[in-house]
């Protein structure tokens, strides 16, 4: 690697745990992070991305690497990352780059250090103990506030004797998880609030690579709610590496559900035909299951009953990763995202066509099932998703 360049160093999560598998993921890994790199306009700049073995390395000129820090920030897969200082494998050279990174540790205010070393290139004049024996009494020379602590130190100064020699310590918290692509694709019901995209997130998390539909009440929502989803969408899809968004006019089939039920049960209802719509659009896609962003009893249409209710006729798995979180933790994540700030914008869902005053709490499947059919939904729906817009 060039010696001007910037070096990055990643250190990959839990796909190190996957025995026989460990290489797939690391392929898709390495795949997702050169993707990343291009769609930030990288390809060309000089900027090179390699890996494998446990080992992830992204070099670039130092101008571009604002852009690999914020492609490293939306990479799944890896639990930490690094810029390392490189230096020539020379003794002096690396206990210098030593001592910098100690006075740097110390001003970020760690107190206490070990050094590990890993050297690939055995003819550099110290093995691996005798590097960390050395840097380690350099660097505690040199910053005298910084004490060796081997058992459990704030920091640790790691070396790698490559092509050349590298200090760093994984100071940056990568978003580890699985790299997206490695558990299939899953279907995404993305509304306009805050919890559906938390919940992508959470799948995305897991490896899952995942297509998204919104509903949409046109005129009785806005063009801008419809926006809003768009633009949460393409938050997504900087960490799922694309995103295909269908959206589905559903007036029709709301205004059917208002004038055939009884208000109580109008939300309901309208749950089962979102479900109803989003598998036969999953099967379309080739999705392997429904991801939506209830959260146990956050809301009416959300107790136990109801979400029974709301999947009795879907016969693809309907996963709620935010089902045990709550309010705060579901915010918390959001604003990590970046999809907070855009999800409070105050454009109205589509439940405003009927928000019941009284709606059923705890509704019994067979009841419900029973109303459901009675709807006659289907043609209504395929309508629907023959009409819907793909972004
Ligand atoms: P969110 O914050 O995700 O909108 P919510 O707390 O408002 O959720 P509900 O309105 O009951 O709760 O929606 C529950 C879930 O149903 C949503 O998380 C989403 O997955 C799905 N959903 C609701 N409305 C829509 C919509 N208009 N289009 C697509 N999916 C929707
Ligand atoms: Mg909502």
């Amino acid at each position: 690697m060039n010696a001007t360049h910037i070096t990055y160093i990643l250190k990959p999560g839990e796909l190190s745990l996957k025995g026989g598998n460990r290489e797939g993921f690391e392929r898709v890994l390495m795949r997702n992070l050169r993707k990343l790199l291009a769609l930030r306009g990288l390809e060309g700049s000089g900027t090179r991305a390699e890996g494998g073995g446990g080992r992830f390395f992204v070099s670039c000129p130092p101008e571009a690497a604002p852009r690999v820090e914020d492609a490293l920030n939306h990479l799944f897969g890896i639990s930490g990352w690094a810029g390392t200082r490189s230096c020539e494998k020379r003794v002096e050279s690396l206990l210098a780059a030593c001592v910098d990174e100690g006075t740097e540790l110390y001003g970020r205010g760690m107190r206490s250090f070990k050094v590990e070393a890993r050297r690939t290139d055995k003819t550099f004049p110290l093995d691996s103990y005798g590097i960390r024996v050395r840097a380690g009494d350099a660097v505690r020379e040199a910053v005298p506030g910084l004490v060796v602590d081997v058992r459990s130190p704030q920091a640790v100064i790691q070396v790698e004797i490559r092509e050349r020699a590298y200090v760093y310590s994984m100071s940056r918290p990568g978003l580890r998880g699985l790299p997206v692509g490695t558990a299939g694709r899953g279907l995404l019901l993305l509304s306009g609030g805050i919890d559906s995209p938390v919940a992508g997130f959470r799948m995305a998390s897991r490896g899952m690579g995942l297509d998204a539909v919104y509903f949409h009440a046109f005129p009785y929502t806005s063009e801008e709610a419809r926006q809003k989803v768009l633009r949460l969408a393409e938050i997504l899809a900087a960490y799922t590496l694309g995103i295909r968004l269908w959206t589905v006019g559903f007036t029709e089939v709301q205004q059917r559900i208002k004038a055939g039920v009884r208000e109580e049960w109008t939300t309901v209802m309208l749950r089962m035909a979102m479900m109803e719509a989003a598998e036969k659009l999953a099967r379309r896609t080739g999705a392997k299951c429904l991801v939506t962003g209830d959260s146990l009893s956050q809301v009416a249409s959300q107790t136990v009953e109801n979400l029974s209710c709301a999947e009795s006729l879907t016969r693809l798995p309907v996963l709620r990763p935010l089902v045990g979180a709550d309010k705060e933790e579901i915010i918390r994540l959001a604003r990590t995202i970046g999809t907070y700030e855009t999800s409070i914008l105050p454009y109205e869902d589509c439940c405003v066509l009927f928000s019941p005053a009284h709606p059923v709490l705890r509704g019994g499947v067979d009841e419900a099932v029973g109303y459901y059919r009675q709807l006659d939904l289907a043609g209504e729906i395929d309508r629907a998703l023959k009409n819907g817009a793909r972004h």
